[in-house]
């Protein structure tokens, strides 16, 4: 079955609304305008309850089958843009100074407000859909924000669906795998600090440059000798500053950052563990001494077998059995959809927009409007399928 014929009058209002989005980008969990805008519509489409501040500035729409049912299914869409300069020239281009939505999740929340429209109108279902608008997906864990304020529970959400654009991945087609699906992303900095002093009597100061040299290297050792080798773990050092502009002076301290990227939590513990073990027995060993800030940042998103299988079933009869693949090789960036799937089972899955003038997060990307009917319809067909009038 193709995309709803009511989908793709809907796409129309939706691209306005997304263009609109775009045209007014908001950072983290100051998507003021663009909440104000999405509970507007929501209520304009009759939705039967529409809340908005949880998380702070999240929305949160009910929407009422025509049966009664104790089923509760919840749809997520994120509303943040990223601090980026926009390139391009469209017509809709970001009207704000260094920000735009570079992730494509003007998109989303228009895709999700189409659905909710097309649900609120039809109501072909039994039991009630939830459709969720987070903020601060861009590293403000808004998810988070979301759960930590009760929302599963006061809403009575049992299983939580999140979707995003693929640029790249071919139009509409849908990607997905059970199982972990993104990255648990975490960073570092380790502060070296030695004694300084003149380059020609090493023998009276302590290097900061020679001890972290050695630190970069040995932490190599940790994915190569520590982990599993069927196991997947990156450690990059991404920046390691020390010195000044002159060949004579050994530096008093070193600083080191960098990230680390994970597919489940033991391999997360173990990164963690090992990382402090190695720079504080080297830190010791040339007696520098050592400050390390190791922090956690969003957990693995594992998608649950269950859901996935279903989310992938509802897609192939959207977009054909031909475009839906749930074998994609996990992605190494982080999602804070994270804990949503912490909290409740559920499946994200990656929905193609074709070839972008730039991938995510890179200021010449758009996202494509095309794409916006078969993600209208993927949501409605998964409210009804999940959940069907006996
Ligand atoms: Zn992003
Ligand atoms: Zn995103």
């Amino acid at each position: 079955m193709p995309i709803i014929n009511r989908a793709a009058e809907l796409a129309e209002d939706a691209k306005v609304w997304r263009r609109d989005f775009h045209q007014h980008p908001e950072l983290q969990y100051e998507v003021h305008r663009t909440a104000a805008r999405v509970a507007e519509l929501l209520t304009s489409f009759g939705v039967d309850e529409v809340v908005s501040g949880i998380g702070r500035t999240g929305v949160v729409g009910v929407i009422r089958g025509r049966a009664p049912s104790q089923r509760v299914i919840g749809l997520r869409a994120d509303m943040d843009a990223l601090p980026l300069q926009e390139i391009t020239d469209v017509p809709h281009k970001s009207t704000v100074p260094g920000k735009m939505h570079a992730c494509g999740h003007d998109g989303h929340t228009a895709m999700l407000l189409g659905a909710a429209r097309y649900l609120a109108e039809t109501r072909n279902f039994a039991g009630n859909a939830v459709v969720i608008f987070q903020p601060a997906e861009e590293g403000g864990a808004g998810g988070r924000a979301m759960v930590d304020d009760g929302m599963m529970e006061r809403f009575g959400i049992q299983e939580v669906y999140g979707l995003h654009n693929a640029p790249g991945l071919p139009l509409g087609m849908v990607a997905t795998r059970a199982g972990a699906v993104m990255a648990a992303a975490d960073t570092f900095e380790v502060r070296l600090t030695g004694h300084g002093g003149h380059a020609a009597r090493p023998n009276k100061c302590v290097d900061p440059i020679v001890a972290g040299a050695q630190i970069v290297t040995a932490l190599q050792s940790i994915v190569a000798r520590n982990v599993d080798p069927v196991e997947s773990a990156v450690l990059s050092i991404t920046r390691f500053h020390s010195g000044t502009t002159a060949d004579n002076i050994i530096p008093q301290t070193a600083v080191i950052g960098g990230t680390v990227r994970t597919l489940n939590e033991e391999i997360r513990r173990l990164m963690d563990e090992r990382f402090k073990a190695v720079v504080n027995g080297l830190a010791s060993g040339m007696g520098v001494d050592v400050e390390i800030d190791y922090e956690w940042g969003y957990p693995v998103v594992v998608n649950h077998v269950e859901q996935t299988a279903f989310a992938a079933d509802v897609a192939r009869s959207v977009v054909g059995p031909d475009q839906v693949t749930t074998d994609m090789p996990p992605k190494l960036g982080g999602e804070d959809f994270a804990y949503m799937l912490q909290a409740r089972p559920g499946a994200f899955v990656f929905m193609g927009i074709g070839e972008t003038a730039g991938g995510l997060h890179h200021p010449a990307y758009d996202f494509n409007d095309e794409v916006i009917p078969h993600g209208i319809s993927y949501w409605a067909k998964l409210v009804e399928t999940a959940m069907p009038v006996e």
